[in-house]
């Protein structure tokens, strides 16, 4: 499937230091600082393609941008894959509550979603792959968990077997009463009778009159959430045999935490006998008036219709790295006013003759974002040479400093 345009990354002189990239992974509920090496391997969960791009969205995909940007500027490459849930309950409980058709409504909102992730000036994945076009690549990871005994039948149905992984449960480390709630709020079917163990997850929905299907070795069908991520990962992230890890990132929102990437993990385990990833970040969710955003409560704010409005994205951007990536917070317009009006201050001194020094602020900035994406301390440092400036501080390289918000903050001003 096609992502959205590349963006260019600026260069910033090779004489700045670039400080080992540390990351808050869940898992061990640790900031750990990643190994430099020369290539990296990022697989972000993407959306489904039915409400696009509210503001939890658009936090999320900002955050790993941030990373890219910094693993980039530090020269290395980086493998990013994305996927799109383009076939899924959800997808096609909101078609039918629209009275559309499921494959219109998927290809309007991922449209809308190139869209916004262009304003947000986030870099693209190399590989945006769709749940349908990776239906081969599902049923081959299928078929490889029934060759490690990982799969049964309930019905006409198929699950994967979460104790086939003696690490299940490693990445979360919830009590099994909270996996079961979070299972049941989250997409599962705990309850489902015929299944060996409550949290096993549904790898193979058997085609159900009226709803979409594709053929397959075990009759028509369509796949699970779990093993749509796990099979599109294995597939389109190179594996290095020398490393321990399949991949070096898996990020996404925290409520994709548990279930849903502790099964995926699980799940490529099992096929590949390795563990999944190195790290699992996740960023915070975004909410509204002290409460949730969420799609049930029905306060979601979306990110055209700020644009719509006469917001700058770049200032939604800038408002939504205000916070720690990792906290749960909430959105006010006050912090997009705040945003705007300092978008504008730094553009104004950025376009003096003479500016403040730059160097030092380069670096700071570079320290700032290697120690866990610590964009709040990147703003304030930012604050400071604003401040300098304008008392008539001068020996700056005003390009430099505006290269280096560019490539390290996706900031383009
Ligand atoms: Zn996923």
């Amino acid at each position: 499937m096609n992502s959205w345009a590349d963006l260019y990354l600026p260069p910033i002189d090779s004489d700045f230091s670039f400080p080992a990239l540390s990351l808050k992974d869940s898992a061990s509920k640790k900031v750990v600082a990643l190994p430099v090496k020369d290539v990296y391997r990022m697989y972000v969960c993407g959306i489904t393609p039915y409400d696009a791009t509210h503001l939890g969205h658009a936090a999320t995909y900002v955050t790993f941008d941030l990373i890219n940007r910094y693993l980039r500027a530090m020269g290395k490459r980086v493998h990013f894959v994305e996927n799109v849930t383009d076939i899924d309950d959800p997808l096609l409980e909101r078609a039918k509550r629209d009275n559309v058709d499921w494959k219109d409504l998927a290809l309007s909102q991922i449209e809308l979603f190139r869209g916004d992730m262009s304003d947000l000036h986030i870099i693209p994945p190399e590989s945006y792959i769709g749940a349908v076009e990776s239906i081969p690549l599902v049923v081959e990871a299928v078929t490889a968990l029934q060759g490690k005994g990982a799969v049964y039948q309930v019905d006409d149905d198929l699950y994967f077997s979460v104790k086939s992984d003696p690490n299940f449960g490693s990445k979360a480390n919830l009590s099994r009463a909270e996996m079961l709630e979070l299972s049941a709020h989250r997409g599962g079917d705990p309850t489902r009778a015929g299944k060996h163990d409550a949290l096993d997850a549904l790898v193979w929905l058997h085609g159900r009159i009226g709803e979409p299907s594709w053929p397959s070795t075990f009759g028509d069908g369509r796949p699970g959430w779990h093993i749509e991520c796990c099979a599109i990962a294995l597939n389109y992230l190179p594996v290095n045999h020398d490393e321990d890890f399949l991949i070096d990132i898996q990020g996404g929102g925290n409520d994709l935490l548990f279930p849903h990437h502790e099964i995926s993990a699980s799940q490529a385990a099992v096929i590949s006998g390795k563990e999944y990833a190195r790290v699992y970040v996740h960023a915070g969710l975004i909410g509204l008036d002290g409460e949730k955003m969420s799609k049930s409560l029905g306060n979601l704010v979306f990110l055209s219709k700020l644009v719509a409005e006469g917001a700058n994205p770049l200032a939604v951007r800038l408002a939504l790295m205000s916070d720690h990536y990792s906290k749960d917070r909430m959105w006010t317009i006050d912090q997009l006013d705040q945003a705007t009006r300092f978008l504008d201050r730094l553009r104004l001194l950025l376009s003096r003759p003479e500016v403040a020094p730059t160097r030092d602020v380069v670096q700071q900035l570079i320290n700032a974002i290697s120690h866990d994406l610590d964009t709040p301390s990147a703003i304030n440092i930012l604050k400071i040479w604003c401040d300098e400036t304008e008392r008539g501080s001068t020996g700056g390289s005003a390009g430099e400093l505006s290269r280096a918000i560019d490539l390290l903050l996706g900031l383009a001003i």
